[in-house]
């Protein structure tokens, strides 16, 4: 059976180093993304030049008629899906609880969770054998931020980390005799540009000292992580929150 994976937030950052490492190991790759049609295309056009096959999708994961359209364009592109990484993922200024506005939180919690609920609930309908599917696995972008809950700078995106978690949990144990496994990975401070986006790019150095092995950590360190949870090493693992984070 082809393996064809879908990773959200394929652009940049964790997503585009997973869908090269994915491509790596045999998947045709759906290339997710919000804005960025330029960074999507090169991550495609690198995956080509290494001989795989990938395709960018433009789809915002919290408008569900997005959604709809970005498995359905799978479908009948690729074909079956048998893989998807919920990896989208938005944060916000760094600020205290008390100076966060609805806005902000609806937006946090759309891009983050709702977004992974949708993209989740698309590939099951499709992988689970209760629907005539042939299974899959899927595996969510958490944070150590789930459980450390990011005081003073963004409670809310910690909080809807720790909202994946239980998606993790629950939606592992539904669909665990359908031929679908479910996991988390979450990564502590890795390099990528979501750091720009609370106000401060170079967060990661700021807090290395705190991470007991003294660095941040390389998008490859997460997508390596990523990939082996949805290969057929990883048979045995559904339900599971791995940390990848340096001791964090
Ligand atoms: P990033 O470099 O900022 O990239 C974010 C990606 O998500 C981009 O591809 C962006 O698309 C896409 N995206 C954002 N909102 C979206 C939406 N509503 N619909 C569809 N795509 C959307 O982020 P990153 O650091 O690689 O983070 C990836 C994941 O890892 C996130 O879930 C994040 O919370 C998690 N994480 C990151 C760290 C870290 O230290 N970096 C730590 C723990 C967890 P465009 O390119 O089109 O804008």
């Amino acid at each position: 059976m082809d393996r064809i994976v879908i990773v959200t937030g394929g652009s940049r950052g964790i997503g585009a180093a997973t869908a090269l490492c994915a491509a790596r190991s045999g998947y045709r790759v759906c290339v997710a993304y919000l804005n960025r049609q330029d960074a999507a295309d090169a991550v495609v056009q690198e995956i080509e030049r290494e001989g795989g096959e990938a395709m960018a999708v433009q789809a915002d994961v919290g408008r569900e008629a997005d959604v709809l359209r970005l498995f359905e364009f799978v479908d009948r592109r690729f074909g079956e899906v048998t893989a998807l990484v919920n990896n989208a993922g938005i944060l916000e200024r760094q600020m205290r609880v008390e100076e966060m506005d609805a806005e902000r939180l609806t937006r946090v919690f759309n891009a983050n969770v709702v977004g992974s609920f949708l993209c989740a609930r698309e590939a099951v309908r499709r992988m689970s054998t209760r629907y005539g599917g042939h299974g899959g696995a899927i595996v969510n972008v958490s944070s150590v931020a789930s459980r450390l809950g990011s005081p003073n700078e963004y409670v809310d995106y910690a909080a809807s980390k720790a909202a994946i978690d239980t998606l993790t949990l629950g939606l592992a144990k539904e669909v665990a005799a359908e031929g679908i496994r479910v996991n988390a990975v979450r990564p502590g401070s890795i390099y990528t540009e979501i750091h720009a986006s609370g106000g401060e790019p170079g967060r990661v150095d700021r807090v290395k000292a705190r991470i007991p092995m003294q660095r941040g950590g390389e998008v490859d360190e997460i997508a390596r992580a990523i990939v082996w949870l949805l290969s057929d090493e990883a048979s045995y693992m559904t339900g599971s929150l791995v940390d990848v984070s340096g001791g964090l």
